[in-house]
């Protein structure tokens, strides 16, 4: 997937989500919870059962890790 539209997918699912709510990822860096708004978004997938995985940057450790999408 091209970077341009990474962004753009993950663009679109941040609007979508903000109508309803904010989500949130799991860390596994820091064990703490990330607003999706508030973290440097690198990649998004989904899981073999259609959920959202991203990948992101953790602000605590700057190191990459990844996560399922929670709704708060
Ligand atoms: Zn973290």
């Amino acid at each position: 997937m091209k970077t341009s539209d990474v962004n753009r997918e993950i663009d679109r699912m941040t609007q979508n989500r903000k109508r309803h709510c904010s989500t949130i990822v799991i860390c596994s860096e820091c064990s703490e919870e990330h607003l999706t708004t508030e973290i440097e978004c690198v990649n998004i997938e989904e899981d073999i059962q259609g959920r959202d995985v991203l990948y992101f940057v953790c602000p605590v450790t700057n190191m990459e890790t990844k996560s399922l999408v929670y709704k708060k």
